[in-house]
């Protein structure tokens, strides 16, 4: 592909301020939108451009927006900008360098399922860019962009931002309200969902950075040029988070359905010292690892393929592993990520990541004994389809997939 839609920032100099966005023709969709078209048509074009989320599910957008009752009122839009998975650092590009179209995309997205007020939440660690957001956002409302009676029409749209504490199980959507709620950051029950009862109990679409970044493009261009790029199941382009052992991490915005191989050796030049590659990690460390056969390499980086080949793609944050790392180092690492990450809400998680991190500790140590490999796999196995959310299910995956196929790694830190 030539043209970038999502890193445009990346051709045009200085398009995080908003005279540049402005004169590069940003914010004209948003006003022809709320002055010309129906909620509706918004939320439809969205639908048949079959934009699936960019924050890992891969739900498609429209049929999440549809969801909403029209008999319960008010309606809110959240922006999800908790990115925190290890190996993801893609918001953070359009947070820092491409703003405003994120921002027009949450607009379009309020408008289309009619929210007056929408929040943004953003990880702890992101305070300045918040900041900043803060001032843009003033700017915007001073311009008459945002504010009440748009353009003269009946429309008024507020957008708030909300600082995290830092907690990486506020990416998860439900924890993530309460976090907005003043609560401590834990998933809630579901049913109901938010669509139906979310922020204070109303209505709520929450969408991905990365995924609101979408909409002006869809909107503007239209539903056809969207789908050129990417798949029939997964229309459009993905900012891929390449990282790991290559000579050229880094984000790459390709066309869903780009393979394995294309990304890590062509757009990240190969891996280093020209080793051989040895395991792919395509959710970051929310991911199984799997072995880099010709086949894997060969896969095409979409929703569908990549799950069938054992992973879900997830942000498509993909971790890069060569023949000179020990995959028990990188389990190591992982366990003891979702650990201190996990929110203790339940037993399987807060305790078996717990225990796994001890076991890999044992193992890394030299003192483990040939039984520790086994208890890693049943603490990992036995947590899962227990856990209460997705955190919990995603610490065993690298676990239980990095013993079946590399086990001689683990096998080689055993004390002698
Ligand atoms: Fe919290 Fe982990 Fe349970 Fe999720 S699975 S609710 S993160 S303890």
């Amino acid at each position: 592909m030539s043209e970038l839609i999502l890193l445009r920032h990346r051709e045009v100099a200085g398009l995080n301020q908003l005279k540049t966005y402005i004169a590069d023709g940003g914010f004209e969709t948003w006003k022809k939108v709320v002055t010309s078209r129906k909620p509706e048509e918004v939320l439809n074009d969205v639908k048949a451009s079959g934009l699936r989320g960019r924050g890992g599910a891969g739900f498609p957008t429209g049929v999440k927006w549809s969801f909403l009752p029209n008999n319960i009122w008010p309606h809110y839009v959240v922006a999800n900008s908790d990115e925190s998975e290890p190996g993801t650092f893609k918001d953070r590009e359009l947070l820092e360098f491409n703003p405003y179209l994120f921002i027009e995309g949450l607009m379009l997205t309020s408008f289309a399922v009619q929210a007056n007020d929408a929040y943004i939440y953003f990880r702890g660690e992101f305070s300045q860019i918040a900041k900043k957001f803060d001032e843009r956002l003033a700017e915007l409302t001073a311009k008459g962009l945002l504010g009440d009676a748009l353009f003269g029409t009946n429309y008024s749209l507020r957008i708030h931002t909300h600082l995290g504490a830092g907690a990486y199980i506020c990416g998860e959507e439900t924890a993530l309200l309460e976090s907005i709620e003043g609560r401590l950051g834990q998933p809630r029950l579901r049913p109901p969902f938010p669509a139906v009862a979310g922020l204070f109990d109303k209505p709520t679409v929450i969408n991905n950075v990365e995924t609101l970044a979408n909409i002006p493009y869809i909107m503007e261009k239209g539903v056809d040029a969207f789908r050129k790029n990417g798949t029939e199941k997964s229309p459009g382009t993905k900012i891929f988070s390449l990282s790991g052992r290559v000579k050229k991490p880094g984000n790459y915005e390709l066309p869903l359905g780009t393979t394995f191989r294309e990304l890590i050796f062509k757009h990240g030049e190969g891996i280093i010292n020209d080793a051989k590659v040895k395991a792919i990690m395509p959710a970051g460390a929310s991911s199984t690892l799997i072995p880099a056969t010709d086949a894997a390499l060969d896969t095409p980086m979409d929703y569908e393929s990549t799950t069938a080949i054992g992973s879900p793609l997830g942000s498509a944050s993909v971790m890069v592993l060569d023949e000179t790392v020990n995959i028990s180092r990188v389990i190591n690492n992982t366990v003891h990520f979702f650990s201190h990450e996990s929110c203790g809400k339940c037993t399987p998680c807060r305790e078996g990541n717990f225990w796994m991190s001890h076991i890999s500790d044992r193992i890394e140590s030299g003192k483990g004994k040939k039984d520790d490999i086994e208890l890693l796999n049943s603490v990992a196995t036995q947590m899962q389809n227990k856990c209460f959310c997705a955190l919990g299910e995603f610490s065993t995956m690298a676990v239980v997939s990095g013993l079946q196929h590399f086990r001689a790694d683990f096998e080689a830190r055993l004390e002698s």
